[in-house]
């Protein structure tokens, strides 16, 4: 089994990771940190769970030891298309580079320009940014990234979901070609190929499976159900909600709702609080030192119920999570993955809960095709209720289509349908192991995961890169060389369920 020791990373990486607890990289750390190293760019398929932020830190903060950074010239620039992923990203920062004296700052919206200016003014070795944020730091004048020697471009897929693609490729733009540049996304759609077809050079493509099924160890079920009246249709379903959480008595510690509105997010959260739920709303329009105390209060087990977006739950680590109710089925299939991999962490049992109306009934056909499974039928605890047709009568008008979910902060249009995406079925069977790399951790064993290791691809010899040589369609892309791997799985260690905070007061 490959040991950090055996990656090349700097010393005091090392010293930190010690503190961390971890035992072992995960697959795609040992997959992507030597070519890394090595200076390559790196092409990671994985998403959240998986140890892929470590897997871009890591290398960045003991390449960039050797330097100092100049005023408003950060020498690295992580992209993330949320401000709590950034918020993520800059907590790994911290951790791992506790010994060292590099500095960071934190370009998301909801803070003020002013305090961001002065820690850029002052010169910083790592920006982690949104991309909104960062242009109009960009545009002020306040930012000159021609220093910028690693770009980090985080979570790719959800950049385009939210139309950051535009930016993505005008930041890109602003940083020299000769940067190094490490891309994550969870799924390869056309338009993210063609991304890195433009703006990577010959990279290490480190491939980790990822949830194509859903976990075993989660309880699925879903509600049909029909409103008695249009227009109570949703007090109605705000009642069944309730009853399900009720049904669920002590075992229902705590849970996460989705809704596929930021409008019902609100709703859902103001009516469960009306009826003694301790509940409180997440999403992208409220400001960001609410959505941070709020994430707390939910990690710290203060806030029993967590109404949330997709964009906005997704990626976060939260662990302990007994509960995931659906309000909506979500209106794309992958989100339902994404979603009832918040429970049943760590081989842990976990409950998810869906209520789907007539209108949904196409979405949950969707979601069952992709997980593969018919989801179990369940009774309306409520009573009374006849389950739905199996298709929306014409008297029921197609409700507007969910914009997936939401937009959320600095929202742009949107310029490709998130359709494209390639969905998780189509990826090649050999690429879809045993790994649930979305549900990662939540308590014991201190063991690291037994699944083969990602290998880095077997790469030529770096080229050099070249000028306008990284032109669309080069094919210098090593695609050849997928490694297969695993996820953390279920037998990720205790301290992943443990927030960064937490590990560091041991
Ligand atoms: P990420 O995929 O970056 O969101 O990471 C998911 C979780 O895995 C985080 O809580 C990390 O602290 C944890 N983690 C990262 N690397 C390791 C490792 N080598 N061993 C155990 N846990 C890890």
């Amino acid at each position: 089994m490959t040991k950090f020791s055996d990656l090349n990373l700097d010393p005091k990486v090392l010293k930190a990771i010690v503190d961390t607890g971890y035992e072992s990289p995960t697959p795609i750390q040992a997959g992507a940190i030597p070519p890394a190293l090595e200076g390559r760019d790196i092409l990671g398929i994985a998403q959240t769970g998986t140890g892929k932020t470590a897997a871009f830190t890591m290398p960045m903060i003991s390449m960039l030891r050797r330097g100092r950074a100049r005023a408003r010239m950060p020498r690295s620039l992580v992209l993330c298309p949320t401000r709590e992923l950034a918020a993520q990203v800059a907590e790994n920062f911290d951790a791992y580079a506790k010994y060292t004296k590099l500095t960071k700052a934190l370009l998301i919206g909801g803070v003020s320009f002013k305090e961001q200016d002065m820690l850029i003014d002052k010169g910083v070795d790592v920006l982690i940014a949104t991309p909104g944020r960062l242009l109009d730091h960009f545009e002020r004048g306040k930012l000159i990234l021609s220093d910028v020697k690693i770009m980090v471009v985080d979570e790719a897929d959800r950049m385009l979901d939210m139309g950051f693609i535009p930016d993505i490729e005008r930041i890109f733009g602003l940083t020299p070609f000769t940067r190094q540049t490490f891309f994550f996304s969870a799924t390869m759609a056309p338009e993210i190929e063609r991304i890195t077809n433009t703006f990577l050079s010959n990279p290490a493509r480190i491939e980790v499976a990822r949830a194509a099924t859903t976990g075993e160890n989660i309880a699925q079920s879903v509600v049909m159900f029909r409103g008695s009246r249009k227009d109570r249709e949703g007090t109605e379903k705000r009642a069944l909600l309730r009853a399900l959480i009720e049904s669920e008595g002590e075992n229902c510690r705590n849970g996460i709702i989705f809704c596929n509105r930021k409008v019902d997010v609100d709703v859902v959260a103001k009516s469960m609080k009306k009826h003694g739920l301790d509940a409180a709303p997440i999403h992208g329009d409220l400001d960001q030192s609410h959505r941070t105390r709020t994430l707390q209060e939910f990690r710290d087990g203060t806030l029993r119920f967590l109404v949330a977006s997709d964009v906005a739950a997704r990626g976060l680590d939260v662990p302990n999570v007994s509960h995931v109710f659906n309000f909506d089925v979500p209106s794309h299939a992958e989100d339902y993955v994404h979603r009832i991999g918040r429970t049943g962490r760590a081989g842990k049992t976990g409950t998810a809960m869906m209520i789907c109306v007539p209108r949904d009934e196409k979405n949950l056909e969707d979601v069952e095709r992709l997980v593969q499974n018919k989801i179990p039928r369940l009774d309306n605890p409520k009573g009374g209720n006849a389950p739905a047709a199996t298709t929306a009568p014409a008297a029921a008008p197609q409700a507007p289509a969910p914009q997936s979910g939401e937009r959320t902060e600095e929202p742009k249009k949107r310029t490709r349908s998130r359709s494209r995406s390639k969905p998780v079925t189509d990826a090649p069977k050999a690429d879809v192991v045993a790994a649930k790399p979305d549900v990662v951790a939540e308590k014991p064993v201190q063991k690291q995961p037994e699944t083969p290791v990602a290998k880095p691809a077997e790469a030529p010899a770096e080229q050099p890169k070249q000028q306008g040589g990284r032109g669309r369609g080069s094919d210098n892309n090593n695609r050849s060389t997928n490694a297969r791997a695993t996820g953390l799985g279920n037998d990720a260690p205790d301290f992943i369920a443990m927030s960064f905070e937490e590990r560091r007061k041991g």
